[in-house]
């Protein structure tokens, strides 16, 4: 079972939508499980205290590093094997190589920060990795931890039951998606690309391949440049001289 521990000051938010759909009925089948510990549990008075002033002065609270080490200690306890990350938009970008890397690791273990976040020295004492979804500031790392897990357990094998979904979509060959279509074939005027519903498999295969490097150079140049470096053996296919595709490359 991949494994997922969650240090949260909510723990009654999970595992919320991940009990729908796909992750819902992987964490019914035992595909993965899900424990949360109530950072509250080690606070340091009666009060619940769990957060103070920040030092310098400024704005909102921060968590106290003598609530959540030892929070963060218990947790290491438990699943010794799983990395702790703490979700933190100070932290290295997310990608879809990260979440393949951790899905196929024994679980992991996050810490959900809250209000200005948490104090610096927990971060350094424990080796804490930092990711971020990216560069805005959710009010909680919950929401960030529903993402990272979602991205997660789908790549969990048996969770998704057809798996050459996986192997097409946006970022696993270093190119966004090409376009879905499907019924009715002419909707407000607007036609399915004919390919499409011409039968010739390969040549729906080259206009996906095209029109994925085509819109991944249009949305994302670094994405598109990231690609070329890699794929300069095969020049990437809206780059050929006539513009044609080429046959599709090796995945
Ligand atoms: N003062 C902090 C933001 C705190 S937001 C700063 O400016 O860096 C409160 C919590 O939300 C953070 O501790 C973190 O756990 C979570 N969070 C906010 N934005 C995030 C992001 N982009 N990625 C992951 N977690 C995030």
């Amino acid at each position: 079972m991949w494994r997922a521990q969650v240090l949260t000051l909510f723990p009654d938010m999970f595992p919320g939508p991940l009990a729908y759909s796909l992750a819902g009925k992987a964490l019914k089948t035992g595909i993965w499980g899900i424990e949360t510990l109530d950072i509250r549990r080690w606070s340091i008075d009666k009060h619940g205290s769990v957060d103070d002033t920040p030092a310098g002065g400024g704005p909102g609270m921060v968590m106290r590093a003598d609530v959540v080490g030892p929070a963060l200690d218990f947790a290491s306890s438990q699943a010794a094997d799983c990395p702790l990350i703490y979700l933190s938009p100070r932290g290295d970008r997310l990608d879809q190589g990260a979440v393949a890397a951790l899905a196929s690791g024994p679980g992991i273990s996050l810490l959900c920060g809250r209000f200005e976040g948490v104090d610096e020295r927990v971060l350094e004492a424990r080796a804490v990795r930092q990711v971020s979804l990216g560069d805005f500031v959710l009010s909680g790392g919950e929401p960030a931890a529903f993402a990272l897990l979602d991205a997660c357990i789908r790549l969990l094998p048996g969770v998704i039951g057809a798996p050459e979904t996986l192997e097409e979509e946006s970022f696993t060959g270093g190119l966004l998606e090409y376009p879905h279509y499907t019924r009715p074939n002419v909707w407000e005027g607007r036609k399915i690309p004919e390919i499409l519903t011409s039968g010739d498999h390969a040549k729906v295969r080259a206009w996906r391949q095209a029109q994925a490097e085509q819109i991944t150079r249009q949305r994302r140049p670094d994405l598109w440049q990231r690609y070329c470096a890699g794929s300069q053996a095969m020049s990437p296919s809206s780059q050929a001289p006539t513009g044609a595709p080429k046959e599709e490359r090796q995945k």
